[in-house]
């Protein structure tokens, strides 16, 4: 469904943005796959999406919190394989604090690297899509785009934030046959969930298991997380022909969370 197609999916070293290049390579995209950590197991990722699927794969270094390298990942897309023509936003992180003790640089990074990042990509990568008069925008927003939790300021605000930048593209790019949609999911068991338990232990003095059971599930009327797989089926619909009236669409794939 999307051969010839070139996708760059930010922070994919991991969880739901690799879950999300694996399943855009299975469909026959290229992908620019991007993210922190060590090189050798990023390598093995890369190689591993172009042996399972046949596609082409190359790795961009670009940190987020630069706009400048933001853009060198964009133009690595346009010089190797001659635009960007699916983008998703997906790198993330999440902090835990309550509000009168969250550290300041831990606020700025969260906000740099959920929301900030996607304007300078965005930026990056629309004209190639309006010149060509297609593009696919998936903005891997969160429940938290559309409700609140307690301790998660910094990540509520960005997210909130990045639904507003969703409907703000799909406006400004709706007669060039590009589409900008956000992804909500609610719990997916991913290192960044599995991260947040110990702080999440100490902010509100509970167990591991009460966290899992009394405070992340307790928010999902299924009681099971989202799987990135799930996650990746939905963005693999909003890139393909069948999605090119859905745009500036906030959708929520969370298991009921935000249903009560
Ligand atoms: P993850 O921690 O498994 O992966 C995050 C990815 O972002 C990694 O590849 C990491 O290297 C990359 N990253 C982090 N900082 C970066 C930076 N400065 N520059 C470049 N890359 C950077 O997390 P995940 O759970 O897969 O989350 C992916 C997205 O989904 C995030 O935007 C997150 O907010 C969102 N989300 C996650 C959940 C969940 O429950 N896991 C729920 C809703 C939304």
């Amino acid at each position: 469904a999307l051969a010839n197609r070139t996708a760059i999916v930010t922070g994919s070293t991991s969880g739901i943005g690799l879950a999300i290049a694996r399943r855009f390579a299975s469909a026959g995209a290229n992908v620019v796959i991007n993210g922190l950590g060590d090189a050798a197991p990023i390598e093995a990722e890369r190689a591993a999406i172009e042996a399972d699927f046949g596609a082409r794969c190359l790795y961009s270094p670009a940190n987020m919190l630069s706009g400048e390298e933001i853009g060198t990942m964009v133009q690595l897309a346009i010089d190797t394989f001659g635009g960007c023509d699916i983008l998703v936003n997906n790198a993330g992180i999440q902090h835990v604090a309550p509000i009168e003790e969250f550290p300041d640089d831990k606020w700025q990074a969260i906000i740099q690297i959920n929301l900030i990042a996607a304007f300078h990509s965005i930026k990056a990568a629309l004209p190639g899509m309006k010149q060509r008069g297609f593009g696919r925008i998936i903005n891997i927003a969160s429940a938290h785009a559309l409700v609140a939790s307690p301790y998660k300021s910094a990540y509520v605000a960005a997210k909130h934030g990045i639904a507003g930048l969703t409907k703000t593209v799909a406006l400004e790019a709706a007669t060039n046959g590009v589409t900008v949609n956000a992804i909500c999911p609610g719990y997916v068991w991913t290192p960044l969930v599995e991260k947040q338990i110990p702080d999440t232990m100490a902010a509100r003095g509970l167990t591991k298991e009460q966290v899992i059971h009394d405070v992340l599930l307790e928010a999902q009327p299924t009681k099971q997380f989202v799987t990135v797989e799930q996650v990746a089926g939905l963005a693999l619909y909003l890139a393909g022909g069948d999605a090119a009236s859905m745009t500036g669409a906030i959708l929520s794939l969370d298991g009921g969370w935000t249903a009560h």
